[in-house]
């Protein structure tokens, strides 16, 4: 697509309406309001307030459509789905739907599955067994570890407070979260392992739902550079009839798989988004790659028929 001029963007942003999917606990800071006002300030004329597994900050516009006159530039509706492919679990954004079609967004299968009305039930479960791995692998832990009726502790937090126990060094083969995640959590071999696809829709359900809803609606397969997979470029391929477009900036990307994303796009005709994954206003809006480098339309490849939130294309 060809426009007039180099727009500064932000397709994934998260408002305080997100909860942090497995975690089920409010994790980004600002309201729909000091969004706008923020990327007002930064300058952005593209953007998307992707909250997690729910349109609630569509909802919110809907009913206080004042709070527009807060940015100038244009909005694309997005919201971002945790589902699982073949048991991985993966983030898919959708992007481009219409504001009177959010509440049927809203009610896609895999979004209510992943909003999870046992979500705290689930947590509490996975937290006894890894409690009981913890008991038969000699790994301390205070015995009162609960999760919080308000859900602000979950599986992670138990790892989080496993690993800082200095009794527990050299009991563990791993050494920090994101080892833990991927060595142990994730990985079906492992007695540690929580099946989180058990509760999560999978990505050819949420394609199949939403283009029922609507064909031109975008589904983007986010944040490569985060899953446990081995290959990235075999995985992209084959999750390829079940997306449209590919997330190519990143936080999480280094400006290597930034390049080997934009390359595969190409290769295999899928549309490019960027974000910078805003929660909290340490991150910069506008920025990926570490709040470095800018996000604009002239790195990306937009879909012609995508509509913004006043229903007209981008
Ligand atoms: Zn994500
Ligand atoms: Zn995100």
């Amino acid at each position: 697509m060809c426009y007039v001029q180099n727009m500064k963007a932000d397709f994934h942003v998260h408002s305080a309406f997100s909860v942090g999917g497995v975690l089920g606990k409010p994790h980004a800071s600002e309201s729909v309001e000091q969004i706008l006002e923020r990327a007002e300030q930064e300058g952005i004329k593209m953007l998307s307030i992707s909250d997690h597994d729910n349109t609630l900050a569509y909802s919110y516009i809907l009913n206080n459509p004042q709070v527009l006159d807060k940015f100038s530039g244009r909005i694309v509706p997005a919201v971002e789905a945790n589902v699982h492919y073949n048991g991985t679990n993966i983030h898919a954004m959708l992007y481009g739907f219409k504001l009177e079609d959010s509440e049927r967004i809203n009610n896609l299968t895999p979004l209510v599955k992943a909003r999870g009305e046992n979500l705290l039930k689930r947590q509490q479960e996975r937290i006894e067994k890894l409690k009981r791995i913890s008991d038969t692998l000699g790994i301390v832990y205070d015995k009162k570890f609960t999760i919080t009726q308000d859900g602000l502790c979950g599986h992670d937090s138990f790892c989080e407070h496993v690993l800082s126990k200095p009794e527990n060094v050299g009991k563990l083969s791993f050494s920090d979260m994101r080892e833990f995640y991927y060595d142990n959590l994730l990985n079906e071999q492992s007695p540690w392992y929580l099946n989180f696809s058990e509760d999560l829709g999978s990505l050819q359900e949420l394609y199949d739902e939403v283009k029922k809803v609507d064909k031109n609606i975008i589904v983007s397969l986010c944040h490569i550079g985060q899953y446990a997979i081995e290959s990235r470029s075999q995985f992209i391929r084959e999750v390829r009839p079940y997306i449209d477009a590919i997330e190519v900036m990143h936080w999480s990307h280094i400006r290597a798989l930034q390049e080997e994303c934009c390359k595969l796009a190409d290769e295999l005709g899928l549309y490019k988004f960027g974000g910078s994954d805003f929660h909290t206003q340490e991150q910069k809006l506008g920025m990926w790659d570490n709040s470095k480098r800018e996000i604009n339309t002239d790195s990306l490849r937009l879909p012609e028929n995508i509509y913004n939130i006043h229903g007209k294309k981008i």
